[in-house]
Order: structure tokens, then C-alpha cells, then sequence
């Protein structure tokens, strides 16, 4: 029997084929709808839905609206007032969040639905209707290699490396977390192949207000999180590898870990360390907002590191340029917080030539 998911399952994967049906014909006339009370609300929804996107959380339980219609709509909505928007981190975000709550709701109902396991495999048939929509083949714990390689091209771990896998007879060995985290980055990248959609001018006026609305939260929001972060009181350390990045030097693995974990710790959020990487000449936002997710714990491991400790900066050769305050400390994060703390001096003055006495 053909597996039908309920409203409720559908809500949760609103991308889904099944889920967008009914929307197409409650969004026929748009610019009707977004001027009656009821698309306003679904407005309001649409808006916090990308709000909540917009700000990086660890461990976050997506809100739910009342009815699995209105949740569709939503998330349909959102995309609509995201494409208005325009504005490229915001769209990443969004898509991000969109692959997350996917994950979240699949983890979660796949145990829940431990109860209709297919006979062959560990899967449940809500796992087999989504992963046949997106294209994903897997037999119990293998995929075709090249499923698989297409699959994990934007991945940058190097546990997907294709070289690090088990791989027997034309198929690779993957494990049930990892077929969670392949399919949530198979629906990043769908959903973010299709953004900026193209929204008819008028509705973009219409919702122009909202759109503002978003762009102000959103500045406000990058804004309070940079403020705190005093890049002069960096240790010497951290220092040299900005400067390294700037000067086109290719970091080592534990330099960009190094450079990457501290700046987290401090409380740069992953856009801010993101644009610090861009001043390297042959910066990849792609690559790099990887990297740095996945090292903040927002790429799905939820496991945040911690900037390494100076003894082991030293054997990994990144403890540079170490000064008087080096000397009190065993942690970069240490020294980040003892000189932030020193009341700030004034640069002090060039020395003068001294002058010459009057004959
Ligand atoms: S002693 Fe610690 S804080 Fe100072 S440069 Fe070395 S690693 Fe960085």
C-alpha cells in the first residue's frame, strides 16, 4: 500500500510535493490573499518564521504553528518574503533552517514511527516517501557510489570523503546518523537552488513594510552580536593568523580550527567569523560557512569545540609573538579576557627627535 504521510507529518516537511499541492491553489491570487485578515496573519507567521531562521541557536525545538495548513503556508510564505528581501546570508540562513527543522522533525518521528520499520531495513516509510522525493537510493545501510558522491560533493568533512568510506561491490557503507545528515544537506541544497524565487513586483510592494521589517531585526541582531567583540585585545596568537588569512596564506588544519573555535568562543556568530575569512584573496563562502558551522556545533554534529589551550598551541606551532600578558595565562580565551578587562590605554605617543639645544 502506497504510504500517504498525515497533515502533520507533511507540516513538518513542507517541501514535499504532497504538502505544496494545496498551497499552489490557496496562493493562485496572492495579492488578494496578503490584503484579507487571514493572509496577514500568515504574513506575521511567514516573518517570525524567518527571524527565528535568522538567529544561530544550539539544540533549538522549531515552533510550531496551530494547524499543519497554516504551517505549509508559512513556510511557503517565508520563502515568498525572503525572496523579497533578497539579501543573501538571510536566504542561507533561511534554507539552513528550513534542512535543520527537517532534521529535527525526522530524527524525532522517525522513532517515533519505530513501528513501521520496512521488513528489509531500518527505515521507516516516512524516511523511505522523503528520501524517494529527493532522489536518495539507499538499501539498508548502503548507497550507490555514485549517489553518493554526488550527494556529498558541498560536504567538506572528511569523513564523507569518499577515500575514508567502506566501499564494497559499487556501494557505500552509511550509518543511520548519517543518512539523517545526508538527507538534510540534500535538502539545504534543494531548497537553496531554488532562492531568490522570482516574486511578481506587486506582491513585493505589498509586502515591502514586512521586508523592512526583517532587514532592520536582522542588521540589529548582527550588530548586537559584533559590538562586544574587541578585536584589539585578540592574543597575539590569533593575531598572526587574521594577519596570515589577509596576506593569501593557505592555514593549516588546526590554524583555521584554532582561529575558528576561538572566535566562536568569544561570541562572534558564524556571518562575522565568515567575513573575517574573507579578507584571505581565495576566500569560498560556500566552504568556509561549512567549516565554521560545523565547527560552532550548527552543522548538525551539536558539538561546539572549544579554542585549544596554549600548550597545545605551542605543539601544533601557532603560539606566536607571545608578550607579557602570554605569561599569565594558559588559554588564549584567558588572555582574550584579561585584556579586555585592562582599562584602555592611549596609543602611546611616537618618540620625538630630540631637540636640538640652543647654541
Ligand atoms: S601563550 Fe597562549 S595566548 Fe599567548 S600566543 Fe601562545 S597560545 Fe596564544
Amino acid at each position: 500500500m502506497v504510504f500517504v504521510p498525515s497533515g502533520k507529518e507533511l507540516s513538518h516537511f513542507p517541501f514535499l510535493k504532497k504538502a505544496q499541492e494545496p498551497i499552489r491553489a490557496r496562493f493562485a491570487s496572492l495579492g488578494s490573499l496578503l490584503s484579507t485578515p487571514k493572509g496577514q496573519a500568515l504574513v506575521d507567521l511567514a516573518v517570525a518564521r524567518i527571524k527565528e531562521a535568522s538567529v544561530p541557536r544550539k539544540n533549538h525545538v522549531p515552533a510550531v504553528c496551530d494547524t499543519p495548513e497554516d504551517e505549509i503556508a508559512a513556510y511557503a510564505l517565508a520563502r515568498i518574503v525572503a525572496s523579497c528581501v533578497n539579501d543573501r546570508q538571510l536566504i542561507d540562513r533561511l534554507t539552513r533552517y528550513e534542512s535543520e527543522r527537517a532534521y529535527y522533525f525526522l530524527v524525532d518521528e522517525e522513532e517515533w514511527n519505530s513501528g513501521y520499520m520496512q521488513e528489509d531495513g531500518e527505515y521507516s516509510r516516512l524516511w523511505m516517501a522523503i528520501a524517494d522525493e529527493l532522489g536518495i537510493r539507499i538499501e539498508k545501510d548502503r548507497m550507490p557510489v555514485p549517489d553518493y558522491v554526488e550527494l556529498v560533493a558541498p560536504l567538506h568533512d572528511d569523513r564523507f570523503r569518499l577515500i575514508n568510506r567502506r566501499v564494497e561491490q559499487g556501494f557505500v557503507t552509511v550509518n543511520k546518523n548519517e543518512r539523517y545528515e545526508l538527507l538534510r544537506e540534500r535538502v539545504r541544497v534543494m531548497l537553496r537552488r531554488d532562492l531568490p524565487h522570482r516574486v511578481p513586483k506587486e506582491i513585493c510592494e505589498q509586502l515591502a513594510p514586512r521586508a523592512a521589517e526583517i532587514k532592520a531585526a536582522y542588521q540589529e541582531q548582527m550588530l548586537r552580536q559584533f559590538g562586544k567583540v574587541e578585536e584589539g585585545a585578540f592574543p597575539p596568537c590569533i593575531q598572526a593568523l587574521i594577519t596570515a588569512l589577509a596576506a593569501g596564506v593557505n592555514l593549516t588544519h588546526p590554524g583555521r580550527f584554532s582561529l575558528t573555535a576561538f572566535l566562536h568562543n568569544i561570541g562572534m556568530d558564524t556571518s562575522g567569523i565568515a567575513a573575517l575569512y574573507a579578507r584571505s584573496p581565495d576566500f569560498d563562502i560556500e566552504k568556509t560557512m561549512y567549516q565554521v558551522e560545523h565547527i560552532t556545533g550548527r552543522g548538525g554534529t551539536s558539538t561546539e569545540y572549544t579554542t585549544p589551550a596554549c600548550a597545545a598551541m605551542q605543539t601544533t606551532g601557532l603560539c606566536v609573538h607571545r608578550d607579557h600578558i602570554c605569561e599569565k595565562v594558559s588559554h588564549p580565551l584567558s588572555y582574550y579576557k584579561v585584556k579586555k578587562s585592562l582599562p584602555h590605554k592611549p596609543a602611546p605617543a611616537k618618540p620625538q627627535a630630540p631637540k636640538k639645544e640652543a647654541e
